[in-house]
């Protein structure tokens, strides 16, 4: 059924401090609205529960990328072309970098934030794998302060996370330490650009000689969350890389997704592929090494 304007109100009280005291003062009757790219589609097929909107499009708070010595943190409202233009998000984390180069058309990537797609949270969702590697941790913030959550545990279930009625994701941090690291991300689904992932995988992989030092492996679409492959990254640490690895790694990772049966694609396909790409970083990650 459309959706009638007139039975929706939107505010933009424009400063992060009077949309947290709106949010507390009526907890759980404003829904944030930031680029509205999620909110706008549930809107116009009048799918949206929430009937008041505030609006957190723009506030500078939201906007800011702070590059500090051990971190940088990302405001919630930055976009994915703010991303995409900032050098040192490129430089220091390509993962995130990439996601936000493929994720819709640029139209969405002018308008789309981080905090939007961590909130939406979507298991296909294209940054939130870069999110797990990296080991980003979100500063939520209400009327009650701020709060430092390791991302890993914002996600409950299936679009269920720890975020609570009246707080805001302020910004993402992530940990300035991976250089030196090989990165490796792709996204599978029907065409490069405007699709959802039928997979999409962001890993990370240093190496001594040819034995794994790190490795951190983050699958999306494969579960009812984004998913850090934890007992996959055990079997590989420590371990040279050679072919009875990389079959292990393959089984154990099949292991630990569920991948389900939807209208993009089949468990079986995206168990197939999960399994091929996790085999290309490792080979990728083995030919660094040699070619070194
Ligand atoms: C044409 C099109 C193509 C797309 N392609 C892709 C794609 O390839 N990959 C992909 O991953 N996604 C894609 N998306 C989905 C969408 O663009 C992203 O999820 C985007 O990041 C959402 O951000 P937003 O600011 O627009 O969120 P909004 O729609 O404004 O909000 C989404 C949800 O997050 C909440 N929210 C937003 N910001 C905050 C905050 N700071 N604190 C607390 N809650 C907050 C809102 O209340 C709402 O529940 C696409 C969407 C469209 C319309």
């Amino acid at each position: 059924m459309r959706s009638d304007p007139a039975d929706y109100q939107l505010v933009a009280p424009g400063t992060l401090q009077a949309v947290v005291t709106l949010l507390a003062a009526e907890a759980g009757t404003w829904l944030p609205i930031a680029g509205g790219t999620d909110v706008m589609v549930q809107y116009a097929a009048g799918k949206l529960p929430a009937r008041r909107l505030v609006s957190i499009w723009n506030l500078s708070e939201l906007r800011r990328i702070e590059v500090l010595s051990s971190e940088i943190q990302i405001g919630a409202g930055c976009t994915y072309t703010d991303l995409r233009e900032h050098a040192m998000v490129g430089r220091e984390f390509p993962l995130l970098a990439s996601a936000a180069s493929w994720t819709g058309g640029i139209a969405n990537q002018n308008r789309g934030t981080l905090g939007g797609n961590i909130v939406n949270a979507s298991p296909a969702a294209d940054s939130l794998p870069a999110l797990l590697a990296y080991d980003a941790e979100l500063i939520l913030v209400s009327v009650r302060g701020e709060r430092r959550l390791p991302y890993r545990n914002f996600h409950t279930d299936y679009k269920k996370t720890k975020l609570a009625s009246d707080e805001l994701v302020r910004a993402i941090c992530l940990p300035r330490q991976f250089a030196g690291y090989f990165c490796y991300t792709r996204k599978v689904g029907a065409r490069n650009a405007q699709a959802i992932s039928k997979v999409c995988i962001a890993a990370l992989g240093r190496t001594a000689g040819v034995v794994i030092e790190d490795v951190r492996i983050a699958v999306g679409s494969v579960a009812p969350v984004p998913l850090r492959l934890a007992e996959t990254e055990r079997v590989l640490k420590g371990n040279p890389i050679e072919p009875s690895l990389l079959a292990l790694a393959r089984k154990t990772a099949v292991a630990e997704i569920r991948p389900i049966d939807d209208i993009r694609s089949t468990a079986k396909y995206r168990a197939a592929v999960a399994g091929n790409l996790l085999e290309e970083f490792l080979e990728k990650l083995g030919a660094r090494e040699r070619t070194a």
